[in-house]
């Protein structure tokens, strides 16, 4: 197997580095640490990065030609997202929308649906959230209970989702809602419905981090149009199913950019220190650097399947449960090495401005559990993977 970028491929990254360089004001952290911007004006600076992308056609890589995409290949996308994790950029506000949303109405949805939604979406005219999560439901999402009552033509929505990101700058949410409380999978179907209307309330939730990036949302005889359903009545369950399974392998590279990244700031703060002359810190910097490797190198497997036009399949699983507990590794080590400084607040005098370690630190927590738990990563890595009997 050939893990070598293609000299197209490294075309395509000379390309995009050199727009970065142009087009790229400040890195995003820079902007984190601004006492000057709150968490509106930080969605905004979001905002406006993800409209310069879509104008230079880096953003929807995988979407069609015609929806405004570039249909790209999945090793451009790799390549993409690996360079703006590097370039530390602002990320989409919009994500949910063009990777989950924005994919299902390209495979599912009616030409009216796309035409309506899909140019807003990739512009960030309108942001867009995923309500799936319920108090009662997460890993076991088939288990919701949101319902959704015939209302004429329509429907009337009653039901609370959770862990809704971006939730409170959102202006559309996609919705899964039984349309029979009986039929387990059968009885789901997938709606677009409006925030800004009565019946829907969306609180925000204040998170360990300090922010309120999730919202909770409460639906309450709100509307959603029978236009507005995508597929067919119960056939949502099949439709969030392919579009959550539609990871062409884009995200391979993106962690280990990332988290390259963070080790450079831990390396070029502790040689500021002098620690890195200490055996046993260099030892601690080592197994991160070599960690970070074989994760690269992992990423480049399942990319090079991909590029072959194989399925990236359950081994997928192996990749998510070391890039998160991987990142909690290195928050860690990070925060146990960079001492008082990896825990002072970043707009003290004397901070890192170049890194908020305790803020990463916090965030890694979530890795373990959004996009599929560790635990259950593990059931599917035994079932699938290792063909091991479950009950
Ligand atoms: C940062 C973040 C962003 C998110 N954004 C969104 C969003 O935008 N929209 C949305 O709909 N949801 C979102 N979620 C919710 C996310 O999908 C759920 O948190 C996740 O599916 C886990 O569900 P839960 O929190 O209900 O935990 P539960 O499913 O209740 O699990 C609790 C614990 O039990 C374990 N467990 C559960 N079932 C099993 C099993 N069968 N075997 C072994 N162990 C098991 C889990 O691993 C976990 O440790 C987000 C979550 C996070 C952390």
């Amino acid at each position: 197997m050939d893990l070598r970028i293609s000299p197209e491929g490294i075309k395509f990254r000379d390309e995009l580095r050199a727009w970065l360089d142009e087009n790229l004001e400040r890195p995003y952290t820079e902007e984190l640490l601004d006492p000057k911007n709150d968490e509106d004006s930080l969605v905004e600076v979001r905002r406006n990065f993800q409209r310069k992308l879509n104008d230079a056609g880096y953003l929807g890589m995988g979407w069609p030609a015609e929806w405004g995409g570039r249909g790209a290949t999945a090793v451009e996308e790799a390549i993409l997202r690996a360079e703006l994790a590097i370039a530390d950029a602002p990320q989409s506000p919009n994500s949910l929308g063009i990777g989950l949303c924005g994919p299902a109405l390209i495979h599912h949805g009616t030409e009216e649906q796309r035409q309506r939604f899909l140019p807003a979406m990739l512009s960030c005219d309108e942001i867009w959230c995923q309500g799936f999560s319920e108090p009662g439901a997460g890993s076991d999402l088939a288990g919701i209970r949101t319902r959704a009552e015939p209302d004429g033509d329509d429907f009337r929505i009653h039901g609370q989702k959770v862990w809704t990101t971006l939730g409170p700058w959102s202006d559309w949410i996609f919705v899964l809602a039984r349309t029979d409380m009986e039929d387990r999978y059968g009885g789901i179907t997938f709606f677009l419905m409006p925030i800004d209307q009565d019946g829907v309330e969306m609180r925000p939730l204040k998170q360990i981090s300090g922010e309120s990036e999730f919202g909770e949302v409460f639906f309450d005889n709100a509307l959603a149009k029978r236009e507005h359903i995508v597929g067919k009545l119960g056939e949502g369950w099949r439709i969030a199913m392919t579009v959550l399974g539609f990871e062409r392998g884009g995200s391979t590279l993106l962690p280990s950019a990332e988290y390259g990244r963070q080790i450079d700031c831990l390396v070029s703060a502790l040689r500021e220190s002098g620690d890195i002359e200490r055996s046993d810190v260099r030892e601690k910097v080592g197994a991160l650097i070599v960690e970070n490797e074989v994760m690269r190198a992992g990423g480049l497997r399942t990319l090079a399947s991909v590029a072959q036009d194989l399925p990236p399949g359950p081994e997928s699983s192996i990749d998510k449960i070391f890039w998160s507990e991987f990142h909690q590794r290195l928050t860690d080590t990070a925060i146990e090495l960079m001492g008082p400084l990896g825990q002072l607040e970043v707009t003290s005098p004397g901070a890192r401005k170049d890194m908020d370690w305790m803020y990463e630190y916090l965030w890694s927590r979530a890795g373990t559990i959004y996009s599929g738990s560790s635990e259950i990563q593990r059931n599917i890595i035994a079932k699938r993977v290792l063909q091991m009997p479950t009950k």
